[in-house]
Protein backbone atom coordinates (compact mmCIF):
# COMPACT_ATOMS: atom_id res chain seq x y z
CA UNK A 1 0.00 0.00 0.00
CA UNK A 2 3.32 2.33 1.08
CA UNK A 3 4.38 2.62 -2.97
CA UNK A 4 0.73 2.71 -4.53
CA UNK A 5 0.42 5.75 -1.60
CA UNK A 6 3.51 7.74 -3.66
CA UNK A 7 1.16 8.85 -6.69
CA UNK A 8 -1.52 10.18 -4.66
CA UNK A 9 1.03 12.19 -2.22
CA UNK A 10 2.52 14.03 -4.52
CA UNK A 11 -0.92 14.86 -6.15
CA UNK A 12 -2.40 16.17 -2.84
CA UNK A 13 0.23 17.84 -0.89
CA UNK A 14 -0.19 21.20 -0.60
CA UNK A 15 -3.91 20.56 -0.97
CA UNK A 16 -7.03 20.50 1.40
CA UNK A 17 -9.10 17.79 2.42
CA UNK A 18 -12.28 18.40 4.02
CA UNK A 19 -13.16 15.22 6.69
CA UNK A 20 -16.66 14.85 8.42
CA UNK A 21 -15.96 12.78 11.42
CA UNK A 22 -18.55 11.19 13.39
CA UNK A 23 -20.96 7.86 13.67
CA UNK A 24 -18.86 4.79 14.67
CA UNK A 25 -15.73 6.13 13.73
CA UNK A 26 -16.17 8.61 16.68
CA UNK A 27 -17.96 6.12 18.98
CA UNK A 28 -15.47 3.44 19.56
CA UNK A 29 -12.23 4.21 20.90
CA UNK A 30 -9.55 2.09 18.80
CA UNK A 31 -11.39 3.14 15.77
CA UNK A 32 -10.60 6.94 16.71
CA UNK A 33 -7.51 6.10 17.25
CA UNK A 34 -6.85 4.69 13.89
CA UNK A 35 -8.80 8.17 12.15
CA UNK A 36 -6.57 10.72 14.67
CA UNK A 37 -3.40 8.56 13.00
CA UNK A 38 -4.37 8.96 9.60
CA UNK A 39 -5.37 12.59 9.93
CA UNK A 40 -2.19 13.18 11.44
CA UNK A 41 -0.53 10.91 8.83
CA UNK A 42 -2.10 13.06 6.19
CA UNK A 43 -0.44 16.52 7.95
CA UNK A 44 2.99 14.79 7.96
CA UNK A 45 3.11 14.08 4.04
CA UNK A 46 1.99 17.73 3.72
CA UNK A 47 -2.01 17.47 3.07
CA UNK A 48 -4.41 19.94 4.70
CA UNK A 49 -6.46 18.33 6.39
CA UNK A 50 -9.48 20.10 7.63
CA UNK A 51 -11.74 18.58 10.33
CA UNK A 52 -15.21 18.90 10.94
CA UNK A 53 -17.18 17.12 13.53
CA UNK A 54 -20.73 16.03 14.70
CA UNK A 55 -21.48 14.53 18.18
CA UNK A 56 -25.05 13.29 18.60
CA UNK A 57 -24.32 10.47 20.50
CA UNK A 58 -22.69 12.68 22.95
CA UNK A 59 -25.10 15.73 23.13
CA UNK A 60 -27.90 13.16 23.55
CA UNK A 61 -26.05 11.74 26.89
CA UNK A 62 -25.75 14.83 28.04
CA UNK A 63 -29.10 16.23 27.69
CA UNK A 64 -30.60 12.62 29.60
CA UNK A 65 -28.02 13.66 32.75
CA UNK A 66 -29.49 16.77 32.36
CA UNK A 67 -32.99 15.74 32.09
CA UNK A 68 -33.59 17.71 28.59
CA UNK A 69 -35.69 15.63 26.18
CA UNK A 70 -33.95 14.95 22.29
CA UNK A 71 -36.46 15.92 20.03
CA UNK A 72 -35.83 15.11 16.33
CA UNK A 73 -37.94 16.25 13.06
CA UNK A 74 -37.32 16.19 9.83
CA UNK A 75 -34.01 14.29 10.59
CA UNK A 76 -32.53 17.32 12.78
CA UNK A 77 -32.55 17.84 16.22
CA UNK A 78 -35.62 20.34 17.45
CA UNK A 79 -33.48 22.97 19.06
CA UNK A 80 -34.93 25.00 22.61
CA UNK A 81 -32.63 27.42 23.65
CA UNK A 82 -31.71 25.23 26.86
CA UNK A 83 -31.04 22.59 24.38
CA UNK A 84 -28.77 24.67 22.51
CA UNK A 85 -27.13 25.71 25.63
CA UNK A 86 -25.95 21.80 26.09
CA UNK A 87 -25.01 21.24 22.25
CA UNK A 88 -22.77 24.09 22.67
CA UNK A 89 -21.15 22.88 25.63
CA UNK A 90 -20.61 19.62 24.38
CA UNK A 91 -19.80 19.92 20.94
CA UNK A 92 -17.42 22.65 21.35
CA UNK A 93 -16.13 22.41 24.74
CA UNK A 94 -15.96 18.43 25.05
CA UNK A 95 -15.98 16.99 21.65
CA UNK A 96 -14.02 18.91 19.94
CA UNK A 97 -11.17 19.52 22.60
CA UNK A 98 -11.13 15.56 22.91
CA UNK A 99 -10.67 15.67 19.08
CA UNK A 100 -8.03 17.99 19.60
CA UNK A 101 -6.11 16.56 22.53
CA UNK A 102 -6.26 13.12 20.50
CA UNK A 103 -4.82 15.05 17.50
CA UNK A 104 -1.95 16.39 19.29
CA UNK A 105 -0.54 13.15 21.24
CA UNK A 106 -0.09 11.93 17.96
CA UNK A 107 2.21 15.21 16.68
CA UNK A 108 -0.95 16.91 14.52
CA UNK A 109 -0.86 20.45 15.81
CA UNK A 110 -4.65 20.80 15.34
CA UNK A 111 -6.34 24.09 16.47
CA UNK A 112 -10.56 23.72 17.59
CA UNK A 113 -12.57 26.09 16.50
CA UNK A 114 -16.23 26.63 15.65
CA UNK A 115 -18.16 28.73 13.09
CA UNK A 116 -18.15 31.35 15.84
CA UNK A 117 -14.59 31.95 15.91
CA UNK A 118 -13.37 34.27 13.51
CA UNK A 119 -16.86 34.39 12.32
CA UNK A 120 -16.12 31.66 9.95
CA UNK A 121 -19.49 30.85 8.96
CA UNK A 122 -22.42 33.01 9.62
CA UNK A 123 -25.45 31.32 10.02
CA UNK A 124 -29.03 31.56 9.33
CA UNK A 125 -32.19 30.04 10.69
CA UNK A 126 -33.07 26.77 9.36
CA UNK A 127 -36.63 26.81 7.31
CA UNK A 128 -39.02 28.68 8.68
CA UNK A 129 -37.62 28.69 12.44
CA UNK A 130 -40.12 26.30 13.90
CA UNK A 131 -37.17 23.93 14.58
CA UNK A 132 -35.89 25.94 17.23
CA UNK A 133 -32.20 26.92 17.22
CA UNK A 134 -30.99 24.78 13.70
CA UNK A 135 -29.01 26.54 11.47
CA UNK A 136 -28.19 26.41 8.04
CA UNK A 137 -24.95 27.63 6.90
CA UNK A 138 -25.35 31.50 5.26
CA UNK A 139 -22.05 31.87 4.42
CA UNK A 140 -18.73 30.55 5.22
CA UNK A 141 -15.34 33.67 5.80
CA UNK A 142 -12.43 30.96 5.80
CA UNK A 143 -10.02 33.56 5.95
CA UNK A 144 -8.91 33.00 9.97
CA UNK A 145 -8.01 29.05 8.76
CA UNK A 146 -5.46 30.34 5.88
CA UNK A 147 -2.79 31.23 8.21
CA UNK A 148 -3.61 27.82 10.33
CA UNK A 149 -3.16 25.67 7.44
CA UNK A 150 -0.37 27.77 5.76
CA UNK A 151 1.56 26.59 8.99
CA UNK A 152 0.91 23.12 9.04
CA UNK A 153 -2.06 23.50 12.07
CA UNK A 154 -4.85 20.73 11.38
CA UNK A 155 -8.25 23.08 11.83
CA UNK A 156 -11.14 20.83 13.66
CA UNK A 157 -14.17 22.86 13.89
CA UNK A 158 -17.24 21.95 15.53
CA UNK A 159 -21.12 22.88 13.89
CA UNK A 160 -21.92 25.86 15.56
CA UNK A 161 -22.28 29.28 14.04
CA UNK A 162 -24.43 32.37 15.50
CA UNK A 163 -26.66 34.87 13.23
CA UNK A 164 -26.00 38.17 12.75
CA UNK A 165 -27.20 38.98 15.73
CA UNK A 166 -25.72 36.43 17.77
CA UNK A 167 -27.46 34.30 18.30
CA UNK A 168 -25.75 30.53 18.87
CA UNK A 169 -27.61 27.90 15.73
CA UNK A 170 -26.94 23.90 15.61
CA UNK A 171 -25.90 22.97 12.46
CA UNK A 172 -25.83 19.29 10.75
CA UNK A 173 -22.21 18.49 10.38
CA UNK A 174 -22.51 17.28 6.91
CA UNK A 175 -23.35 20.54 5.65
CA UNK A 176 -20.36 22.59 7.42
CA UNK A 177 -18.12 19.97 5.94
CA UNK A 178 -19.80 20.61 2.33
CA UNK A 179 -20.04 24.52 2.45
CA UNK A 180 -16.11 24.71 3.91
CA UNK A 181 -15.05 22.46 1.44
CA UNK A 182 -16.37 24.74 -1.43
CA UNK A 183 -15.04 27.91 0.32
CA UNK A 184 -11.45 26.57 1.12
CA UNK A 185 -11.56 24.81 -2.71
CA UNK A 186 -10.60 21.71 -1.56
CA UNK A 187 -9.83 18.72 -3.42
CA UNK A 188 -11.92 16.32 -1.74
CA UNK A 189 -14.28 16.20 0.40
CA UNK A 190 -14.87 12.82 2.91
CA UNK A 191 -17.70 11.89 4.81
CA UNK A 192 -17.30 9.48 7.47
CA UNK A 193 -19.80 7.55 8.49
CA UNK A 194 -21.59 3.89 9.25
CA UNK A 195 -22.40 2.84 5.99
CA UNK A 196 -20.11 1.03 3.15
CA UNK A 197 -21.65 4.44 1.42
CA UNK A 198 -24.42 4.74 -0.89
CA UNK A 199 -26.16 1.46 -0.80
CA UNK A 200 -29.11 0.54 -4.15
CA UNK A 201 -30.71 -1.31 -1.45
CA UNK A 202 -29.94 -0.42 2.08
CA UNK A 203 -30.31 -3.85 3.29
CA UNK A 204 -28.07 -5.10 1.04
CA UNK A 205 -24.34 -3.96 1.43
CA UNK A 206 -23.42 -5.22 -1.46
CA UNK A 207 -25.33 -3.15 -3.36
CA UNK A 208 -22.91 -0.53 -2.94
CA UNK A 209 -22.85 2.09 -5.68
CA UNK A 210 -19.22 2.61 -6.32
CA UNK A 211 -18.95 6.30 -8.23
CA UNK A 212 -21.83 8.55 -8.82
CA UNK A 213 -22.40 11.77 -11.25
CA UNK A 214 -24.10 14.83 -9.67
CA UNK A 215 -27.70 14.32 -12.31
CA UNK A 216 -27.57 10.42 -10.59
CA UNK A 217 -26.93 11.78 -7.08
CA UNK A 218 -30.05 13.70 -7.33
CA UNK A 219 -31.89 10.78 -8.98
CA UNK A 220 -31.22 8.84 -6.10
CA UNK A 221 -32.91 11.53 -3.72
CA UNK A 222 -35.97 11.89 -6.07
CA UNK A 223 -36.48 8.61 -6.14
CA UNK A 224 -36.20 8.28 -2.36
CA UNK A 225 -33.33 5.53 -2.94
CA UNK A 226 -31.28 8.26 -0.75
CA UNK A 227 -33.55 9.11 2.35
CA UNK A 228 -33.04 9.85 6.19
CA UNK A 229 -29.54 10.74 7.22
CA UNK A 230 -27.95 10.16 3.99
CA UNK A 231 -30.09 12.88 2.51
CA UNK A 232 -28.12 15.94 3.97
CA UNK A 233 -24.87 14.15 3.29
CA UNK A 234 -26.07 13.26 -0.55
CA UNK A 235 -27.33 16.51 -0.65
CA UNK A 236 -23.81 18.77 0.67
CA UNK A 237 -21.41 16.56 -1.49
CA UNK A 238 -23.62 17.87 -4.16
CA UNK A 239 -23.28 20.94 -3.51
CA UNK A 240 -19.43 20.97 -2.90
CA UNK A 241 -18.94 19.44 -6.39
CA UNK A 242 -21.53 22.44 -7.89
CA UNK A 243 -19.10 24.51 -6.32
CA UNK A 244 -15.92 22.89 -7.96
CA UNK A 245 -14.93 20.50 -5.12
CA UNK A 246 -13.36 18.02 -7.45
CA UNK A 247 -14.69 14.65 -5.44
CA UNK A 248 -16.71 13.61 -2.32
CA UNK A 249 -16.85 10.36 -0.72
CA UNK A 250 -19.20 8.68 1.25
CA UNK A 251 -17.21 5.93 3.20
CA UNK A 252 -17.63 3.80 6.09
CA UNK A 253 -15.89 4.55 8.91
CA UNK A 254 -16.25 1.02 10.80
CA UNK A 255 -13.13 0.37 8.20
CA UNK A 256 -10.29 0.84 10.42
CA UNK A 257 -7.63 3.50 7.93
CA UNK A 258 -10.94 4.33 6.06
CA UNK A 259 -9.38 7.61 5.56
CA UNK A 260 -5.89 6.46 3.74
CA UNK A 261 -7.83 3.87 1.80
CA UNK A 262 -9.60 6.24 0.48
CA UNK A 263 -6.77 8.98 -0.47
CA UNK A 264 -3.66 6.83 -1.03
CA UNK A 265 -5.31 3.75 -3.27
CA UNK A 266 -6.07 3.16 -6.49
CA UNK A 267 -9.48 1.05 -5.75
CA UNK A 268 -10.46 3.78 -2.79
CA UNK A 269 -13.61 2.99 -0.38
CA UNK A 270 -17.33 3.71 -0.53
CA UNK A 271 -18.99 5.84 -3.18
CA UNK A 272 -17.16 8.65 -4.99
CA UNK A 273 -19.47 11.52 -6.23
CA UNK A 274 -17.83 13.46 -8.78
CA UNK A 275 -18.66 16.77 -11.00
CA UNK A 276 -17.86 16.01 -14.40
CA UNK A 277 -16.76 12.23 -15.61
P1 LIG B 1 -24.01 10.05 10.46
O1 LIG B 1 -24.06 9.84 11.92
O2 LIG B 1 -22.74 9.54 9.84
O3 LIG B 1 -24.35 11.45 10.02
P2 LIG B 1 -26.70 9.27 9.60
O4 LIG B 1 -27.41 8.24 10.41
O5 LIG B 1 -27.12 10.68 9.75
O6 LIG B 1 -25.14 9.05 9.84
O7 LIG B 1 -26.84 8.87 8.05
C1 LIG B 1 -26.55 7.57 7.57
C2 LIG B 1 -27.83 6.71 7.46
O8 LIG B 1 -28.56 7.04 6.28
C3 LIG B 1 -27.61 5.23 7.31
O9 LIG B 1 -27.33 4.59 8.53
C4 LIG B 1 -28.94 4.74 6.70
O10 LIG B 1 -29.85 4.42 7.72
C5 LIG B 1 -29.47 5.99 6.01
N1 LIG B 1 -29.62 5.84 4.55
C6 LIG B 1 -30.65 6.33 3.85
N2 LIG B 1 -30.54 6.04 2.55
C7 LIG B 1 -29.41 5.32 2.40
C8 LIG B 1 -28.78 4.71 1.27
N3 LIG B 1 -29.29 4.76 0.02
N4 LIG B 1 -27.62 4.04 1.48
C9 LIG B 1 -27.08 3.96 2.71
N5 LIG B 1 -27.64 4.52 3.83
C10 LIG B 1 -28.81 5.19 3.69
MG1 LIG C 1 -26.21 12.57 10.17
Amino acid sequence: MLSEALPYIQRFTGRRIVIKYGGAAMAHKSLQKAVFRDIALLSSVGVQPVVVHGGGPEINHWLSRLDIAAEFRDGLRVTSPETMDVVEMVLVGRVNKQIVNGLNQLGAGAVGLCGIDGELIKARPWGDGSHGLVGDVASVNPDVLEPLLSKGYVPVISSVASTPNGQSHNINADTVAGELAASLGAEKLILLTDTPGILRDQKDSSSLIRQLRLSEARELINQGIVNGGMTPKTKCCIRALAQGVAAAHIIDGRIPHALLLEVFTDSGIGTMLVGRS
